[in-house]
Formats: structure tokens, sequence, C-alpha cells
């Protein structure tokens, strides 16, 4: 099966505990307003690989603590997600993994959706409102909830909800430069990664 996504990155220490390996998925139903990744938004105009090849690349990154998930909407591809951490989970087990959705948890009725739960240990949930974006935390507006679906990254409850936003900026080659991280309400420069 496969994941269309529109970004991959190997590493990156501002979404999560940890260094993390984060997938941006393509395609999202939603036009929230001031979405900084407007780019994720249509299906069909991202890169599609094999999710095993996806995970061979995860399995093989060593120095990784976990997995972002965001997009985009990763719970339009759940079915190909799902088949992506169930490769890594048999090979390590220990990374913990984080997903983005728009949205609610209540909400995921469909077969598909409710089994990704299972390979999650914290859910953020809720579509994002711009006018409700306080710059604090990992999730992008104070209407959006952080899940503990495990105990596994609950003592980093603090960071997830409270800490203070950091950012990456990667060059990526001649004028051409990635933004890692949440933005704030005033700069708008980075819903959850962009490329510039
Ligand atoms: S902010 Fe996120 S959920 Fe909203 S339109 Fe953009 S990619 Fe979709």
């Amino acid at each position: 099966m496969k994941l269309e996504y529109g970004l991959i990155w190997p590493a990156t220490k501002v979404l999560g505990p940890g260094n993390r390996f984060v997938i941006w998925t393509q395609g999202c139903p939603r036009r929230c307003f001031k979405c900084a990744s407007p780019e994720l938004q249509v299906a069909g105009l991202g890169k599609t690989e094999d999710v095993s090849v996806l995970a061979d690349m995860i399995i093989g990154k060593k120095d990784i603590d976990g997995i972002t998930i965001s997009g985009g909407e990763p719970m339009v591809q759940a079915e190909a997600i799902s088949q992506l951490l169930s490769i890594v989970r048999q090979e390590r087990p220990e990374l913990n993994v984080i997903l983005f959705t728009g949205y609610r948890l209540e909400d995921l009725h469909t077969e598909n959706r409710k089994a990704l739960l299972q390979y999650l240990d914290v859910l953020i949930d809720g579509e994002y409102i711009d006018g409700l974006n306080d710059n604090i935390g990992l999730r992008g507006s104070s209407n959006q909830q952080v899940h503990y679906l495990t105990d596994r990254l609950a003592t980093f409850r603090e960071q997830l909800e409270g800490g203070r936003r950091r950012r990456e900026i990667h060059v990526l080659g001649d004028n051409e430069l990635l933004t890692i991280g949440i933005s704030d309400k005033y700069t708008n420069n980075g819903c959850y990664g962009e490329e510039q």
C-alpha cells in the first residue's frame, strides 16, 4: 500500500519530545483560515511511496526517539499509516508516535481511523482556528486537545501543552529554506512545516 506525502524529514527536535522522524501527509479536506501549509491541501500533488519503503527509512534511523505525523490530514490515509506503523512497531517498538488531525477524537468513526489509534501515543485533535492560536504548546490553537492514548508521553505534558514553541530552519538548496515548527499567530510561517 502506498502513502502520499508532501514532505518527510528524518530528524527534528521541535515537533515533540526528543529527536523525531516527521511525515507530512498530502491531502486535506479542510480549508482552515490562515492554513500555513496550503500546498499540502490538494491530494494528488505530493509524492507517493510504498509504506514498506517509508517504514524501512524510519527503522534504519537509529538516532530518533519517535515519529510525528502531520499534514495535510493524516486520517484521510489512515489505513496506509496503520500499515506503516505496524511494520515499524515490529522492529522499533520503543518509538513513540504523535499524530495531528483536524478531526475530533470522538468523530473518528470509520474502522480504519479507529484502528489507527492503537499505534498512537498522543493524538492532537481538532480544527485549527487561527483566532485561538495562543502561541503555546504543540497544538496550533487552544481548542485543539492533546490526548494521551498511552502513558509513554504523559511526563511531557508541560512541553506538549504549555511549552514554548521552537522552530528549526534548514537550508535545502539555493534560495530554499524549510521551516519546521508550529506557527505563532502573528508570524504564520509554518503551521506544522513549510517549504519556503
Ligand atoms: S491547517 Fe491543517 S487541517 Fe487546516 S487546512 Fe491546513 S493542513 Fe488542513
